[in-house]
């Protein structure tokens, strides 16, 4: 009898696992039982209909046989030094070949004459006479248990270190095999409407999903295997939104039960801040300033989340709002997701506050470790009152003596824990997230709490409209000649290449050889470029080459995505466009047209580009709307990909999607929220607590 395993168990309590096996599944993050249990797999395999051999048809096809095998041997193969392993498996409709390469254990493995499951690709056969089976997949028919690799739908899983996913599946089922009754402490809390399993049962059939009553039930299940919508993946998304909910709660109460400070604001105080302005609000920064302005004036923490397409004007109505809290005495931090930007607001807060008494500081991951000290020391101290930074302003070093305004800039890039975390450095500042990712309004109070909204729904004046084009390899030639004649005329030009994720090198490689080709084709063009890796004060120096003009062309990996604001840019050409989703074109595109001049996206098509992601382009280039361009996304958008989460500002989900689970969002906030009022949250948090689902995942940023 192998002992009973419990959620907690550490793997190593699993049989067959090892010392060296636990260390290999510890490197990868896996401890216990429960985190192997989480490690999802990435997609699922229809192997569940075995085909007689003798209705066996195209070559190319994929099948899953069973049958007898049969003229088991080892080979070396004379030509390349191959080891080959042969057999024919028979299942009485017929018989067919089949060859694994170089894995001459399987000779050891398999036995002649027993029965096997076997799945795979269909090949001619090297006679040229039928077909034959190479490299299958494979798995020994096992008369007491129920097949795992083959004969169902199948899980696959990636890699954990050295060990194949097939190997993964197999500890699965066996760690599943093992473990006693899993303790659901959510039960309670589990909405009956929604009909969840509870988490035990739920974990089972996300890693082996049964088998779906009928064979015209098969492909109704597999389908919700691929949408995460099966009844056990709704358990895990309830769960993890269920989590969110509670934090969002949690900080809700928090909040209320603190005394903001009250600002002041006379009218000296609007008039000094007037005179510095060097434009003309627009209609929509007055309202909300105004709206801004009322809650800064309120003991209630103010909670805003202000809401503006790209180019609509936040950042001048943060300034104003930090310039507000600043006369009051507090001090003011603004947080944005890259260095770029807060080089940008830091200029930017320099202007506006040159003539007045106040000196942004800058906290960010680059600054020198002396200088991080000193300015950590002043805002500590109260000496420094407003500070622009990156992440190293939500480092457990950062303190401040009165920290009165947060402004979180572009929002979706931070997750609830870091605006919690920057919050926690006060005793209860005033917050203003601003975002340029329109969502839903109900979607938003959902998801960011109880935020209240303000949105700019007006562009400043003077913008020339963009036009959109698309364009393949054909046009580089016409887009050179083009690119030339706006650069002499004063235009200046944004290249933008995508992200290759597996690995910042290789996009930077792939970056610095394209710009060596944008300067062969623009000899005599300032071409420079920057991307993630660009160190600080070189990347400064090229922006504000850039800005000033003696660079005209920035070839850029997309750090320039969010925020960057050169109003002199009006080019902007992204490589590859396909590769990249709705919203981040819009974002990128709104780095052009914030000038006069008429402006211009040009989105170069791969060859790879497929038809439908020709008519999303296409749709991208019919329109400037940001908000129906959010939607065409969520629209088209397959669930396969991202979460969604990351762009609405939260962490990654393991399993939950802000656009599939509406309805255990929905339920999630509303148990929340009635755990909170019925003074039951801090069961509720323990109830989730065990396990911390969320807690585990990546937070983003
Ligand atoms: P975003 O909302 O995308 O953060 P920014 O705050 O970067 O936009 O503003 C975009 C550009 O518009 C900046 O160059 C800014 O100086 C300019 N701008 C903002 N408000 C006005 C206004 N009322 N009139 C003219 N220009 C404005
Ligand atoms: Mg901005």
């Amino acid at each position: 009898m192998t002992p009973t395993l419990g959620l907690a168990s550490p793997l190593a309590a699993v049989k067959g696992v090892g010392p060296a096996g636990a260390r290999l599944l510890s490197a990868a993050g896996l401890d216990t039982v429960l985190d192997l249990l989480l490690n999802l797999p990435y997609r699922y395999e229809d192997r569940s209909n075995p085909r007689t051999i003798g209705s066996l048809g195209e070559p190319g096809e994929v099948v899953t046989v069973g049958g007898r095998l049969l003229h088991l041997r080892e080979r070396r193969a004379r030509a390349r030094r191959l080891r080959l392993v042969e057999a024919v498996v028979d299942d009485g409709t017929g018989a067919i070949q089949v060859v694994w390469f170089n894995q001459p254990y399987l000779a050891g493995t398999l036995s002649a004459g027993g029965r096997v499951w076997l799945h795979g690709a269909l090949r001619p056969a090297r006679s040229g006479l039928g077909l034959q089976l190479v490299g299958p997949e494979w798995e020994v028919e096992d008369e007491d248990a129920d097949p795992i690799h083959l004969g169902r739908i199948v899980p696959m899983y990636r890699r954990v270190g050295s060990w194949s996913g097939r190997r993964v599946r197999s500890l699965v089922a066996r760690t599943l095999g093992s473990l006693g009754e899993v303790d659901d402490p959510l039960r309670p809390w589990l909405p009956a409407a929604l009909g969840l399993p509870p988490l035990g049962e739920a974990l089972a059939s996300l890693h082996f999903p049964p088998a779906p009553a009928d064979a015209s039930a098969l492909d109704a299940a597999l389908d919700a295997l691929a949408h995460r919508t099966t009844a056990a993946h709704r358990r895990l998304a309830f769960e993890e939104l269920l989590a969110l909910g509670v934090v969002l709660e949690r900080e809700r109460a928090t909040r209320r039960s603190r005394r903001a400070l009250a600002c002041t604001v006379d009218d000296a105080v609007r008039e000094r801040a007037r005179a510095v302005l060097p434009f003309h609000l627009t209609a929509a920064q007055k309202r909300v300033l105004a709206e801004i302005v009322a809650d800064l004036r309120g003991e209630v923490p103010m909670a805003r989340l202000l809401q503006g397409d790209v180019g609509s004007g936040k950042t001048i109505v943060a300034t104003l709002a930090a310039r507000v809290v600043l006369e009051s005495g507090a001090q003011v931090a603004l947080l944005a997701p890259t260095e770029l930007l807060v080089q940008q607001h830091l200029a930017t807060l320099a202007r506006l506050l040159a003539p007045t008494a106040y000196r942004p500081a800058v906290l960010s991951g680059s600054l020198p470790g002396r200088e991080k000290t000193d300015v950590r020391g002043a805002l500590e101290a109260g000496a420094a009152r407003l500070v622009v930074g990156t992440h190293a302003l939500l480092q457990d070093a950062t303190a401040f003596a009165h920290l009165g305004l947060v402004v979180i800039d572009e929002q979706h890039r931070f997750g609830v824990a870091q605006r919690q975390a920057l919050l926690a450095k006060g005793h209860a500042p005033h917050l203003l997230v601003m975002t340029a990712t329109p969502i839903p309004r109900s979607l938003a109070l959902t998801v960011y709490g109880d935020l209240d909204v303000s949105v700019l729904d007006e562009l400043p004046p003077g913008r020339s409209p963009i036009r959109t084009v698309l364009r393949d390899d054909s046009a580089r030639p016409r887009l050179a000649e083009f690119l030339r004649r706006e650069v002499d005329d004063g235009a200046r030009v944004y290249w933008v290449f995508p992200l290759i994720e597996e690995s910042q090198k290789v996009s930077r490689r792939a970056v610095e050889t394209h710009a060596r080709a944008v300067k062969a084709e623009l000899a005599g063009v300032g071409v420079a470029v920057v991307h993630g890796r660009t160190p600080a004060a070189e990347r400064e120096a090229v922006m504000a080459a850039f800005a000033g003009g003696s660079i005209r062309v920035l070839c850029a990996t997309t750090v320039i995505e969010v925020g960057v604001d050169v109003p002199e840019a009006s080019v902007m050409v992204i490589e590859n466009a396909e590769t990249f989703g709705l919203a981040q074109l819009h974002q990128l595109r709104g780095r052009v047209g914030r000038g006069t001049r008429p402006s211009w996206c040009v989105l170069l098509v791969g060859e790879g580009c497929s038809a439908e992601a020709r008519t999303r382009l296409e749709y991208f280039a019919s329109t400037t709307d940001g908000f129906r361009i959010a939607e065409e996304d969520f629209r088209t958008r397959g669930p396969g990909e991202l979460t969604g989460a990351r762009q609405w500002g939260r962490p990654e989900f393991r399993v939950a999607s802000l656009v599939i689970h509406r309805r255990e969002l929905e339920a999630a906030r509303e148990v929340a929220a009635a755990a909170a009022a019925g003074g039951t949250l801090a069961s509720l948090e323990s109830a989730l607590s065990g396990r911390d689902l969320l807690g585990k995942s990546v937070p983003v940023g």
